[in-house]
C-alpha cells in the first residue's frame, strides 16, 4: 500500500531500526518503546490489521511469532519472561494499519493490560 508507513519501511521508502528481515516478514525497534525491548514484527505483505488475516495467512501468522521468539532468544529474554501483543483496531490500541506483533521484553508487565 503506497501511502502505509510499514510499507514504506518494509521496503526500505523510510529507515527504522532493523533488527531481522526475510523474504516474510520485518521486524524493527519501536519509535516510541514501551519497555526496554520493543520491537515490531510486521508481515512484508499488506493486511490492515489482525482480524483480516485469512487461512491463507495461516504460515505467514505463525512467522510473526517464530521470528519474535528468536529475537526474544538472542537478546537472552527467554528465561525473564516476554510479551507478545496484537493490538485490534482503534478500541484496542491500533494506530497503525498494518499488522504488527509487538515484542515486549527487558521489565516485569501488568495484568491485566491497561
Ligand atoms: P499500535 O498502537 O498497536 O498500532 O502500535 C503502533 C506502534 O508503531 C506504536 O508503538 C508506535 O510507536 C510505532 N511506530 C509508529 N511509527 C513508527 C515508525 N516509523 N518506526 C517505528 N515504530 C513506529
Amino acid at each position: 500500500m503506497s501511502d502505509c508507513i510499514f510499507c514504506k519501511i518494509a521496503s526500505g521508502e523510510i529507515n527504522a531500526s532493523i533488527v531481522y528481515q526475510d523474504d516474510e516478514v520485518v521486524a524493527f525497534n519501536d519509535l516510541n518503546p514501551q519497555a526496554p525491548t520493543h520491537v515490531l514484527v510486521i508481515p512484508r505483505k499488506h493486511v490492515s490489521r489482525v482480524s483480516e488475516l485469512e487461512e491463507a495467512d495461516a504460515a505467514l501468522a505463525g512467522r510473526l511469532i517464530l521470528t519474535a521468539n528468536q529475537i526474544v532468544r538472542d537478546l537472552g529474554l527467554v528465561e525473564a519472561g516476554y510479551r507478545l501483543v496484537l493490538n485490534c483496531n482503534e478500541g484496542a490500541g491500533q494506530s497503525v494499519w498494518h499488522v504488527h506483533l509487538h515484542l515486549l521484553g527487558g521489565r516485569t508487565f501488568g495484568w491485566p493490560p491497561g
